[in-house]
């Protein structure tokens, strides 16, 4: 169990974190979602004891993570992978990890196998490892001291499709066998699919917060046809209002069933006809990103 309580950082005058409470239970994967610079990071550092909080609490298992005795083997935490110093070999990293938790060696075995790094690969030295294989070791790393609680900074940066896949498969079974996992991601898409329940940040506080299905019911319907002002007029002539969604489709609040029927009746062929899930947690999502980028002064510092 991770426990967050009215947690707030201040650098300067600027709130990074702001008044952010949330609990991951044991048993399922929560995603911590949000465009880049939201927070998440600094809540995560604080959770793990790297970073001071200026009010509120963070709590794992049921104690500030500076109070576990030997924290390794309680909680796995990945927050940067290119944090490992790159003159040592990723073998001698899980070996120091497994000498100050009080591992056996085997145990650095078998964490190169599950995350599929060879040995050869294990001998070569961090700088001359991918972001993939820096993540790979990483979330060996957290895994070493088999902890009941991980948490992960965007772990699926630099990994490839096959590797995304692995990992959300590693992540389920873990949570399966009862794990607390705490995942953030700067890509709704890429949280929705693992994710039980789903943390919602921006600007430093949590705008949505709930299980997964939960936040992706909304209802209405989504529909695109060929000719996206004929649909519209038919829509409106049988009294049914609806909205644009920006990629040439409608919402609108009645039925796929009705809207279907009108579209028939209208004789407007449809491309798209669907209950509108998720349409509201994204629209959420995309206004957060926006204010992100208007905030920032390069937009590609906004969104990688
Ligand atoms: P995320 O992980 O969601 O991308 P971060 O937690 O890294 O967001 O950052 C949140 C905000 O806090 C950003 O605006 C970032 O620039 C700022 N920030 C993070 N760390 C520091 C720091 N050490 N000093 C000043 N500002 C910081």
């Amino acid at each position: 169990m991770i426990k967050v309580e009215g947690l707030s950082k201040t650098y300067g005058g600027f709130k990074a974190v702001d008044n952010v409470t949330f609990d991951c239970r044991p048993g399922a994967v929560t995603g911590f979602l949000g465009p880049n610079g939201a927070g998440k990071s600094t809540t995560m550092r604080i959770i793990a004891g790297l970073t001071p909080a200026t009010s509120g609490s963070a709590t794992v298992a049921g104690v500030h993570y500076h109070d576990i005795p030997n924290p390794g083997t309680q909680v796995g935490v990945l927050l940067d992978a290119s944090a490992q110093h790159a003159g040592r070999t990723g073998r001698e990293v899980l070996t120091m990890g497994a000498i100050v938790m009080g591992l056996p060696m085997s145990r650095v075995e078998e964490m190169l196998a599950l995350v599929s790094l060879s040995p050869a690969e294990s001998k070569r030295r961090i700088r001359d490892y991918s972001l993939g294989m820096r993540q790979r070791l990483g979330i060996a790393h957290a895994l070493l001291g088999d902890p009941k609680i991980l948490i992960l900074d965007e772990p699926a940066n630099g990994l490839d499709p096959a590797g995304i896949h692995w990992m959300r498969g590693l992540l389920r079974e873990y949570a399966n066998r009862g794990g607390t996992v705490l995942l953030s991601s700067h890509l709704l898409h890429e949280i929705e699919v693992i994710a039980d329940e789903l943390i919602l940040i921006g600007n430093g506080r949590i705008v949505a917060s709930g299980t997964k299905a939960e936040l992706l019911h909304t209802a209405g319907t989504f529909v695109k046809a060929s000719d996206a002002g004929a649909i519209a007029q038919a829509l409106t002539a049988a009294g049914m209002s609806s909205t644009p969604s920006g990629d040439g489709g409608l919402r609108t609040e009645s039925t796929p069933e009705e809207v279907g029927r009108v579209a028939a009746a209208a004789g407007v062929a449809l491309i798209e006809l669907r209950p509108a899930e998720g349409a509201g947690l994204e629209e959420m999502f995309l206004e957060l990103t926006g204010d992100t980028q208007r905030e920032k002064s390069t937009p590609e510092g906004a969104l990688a």
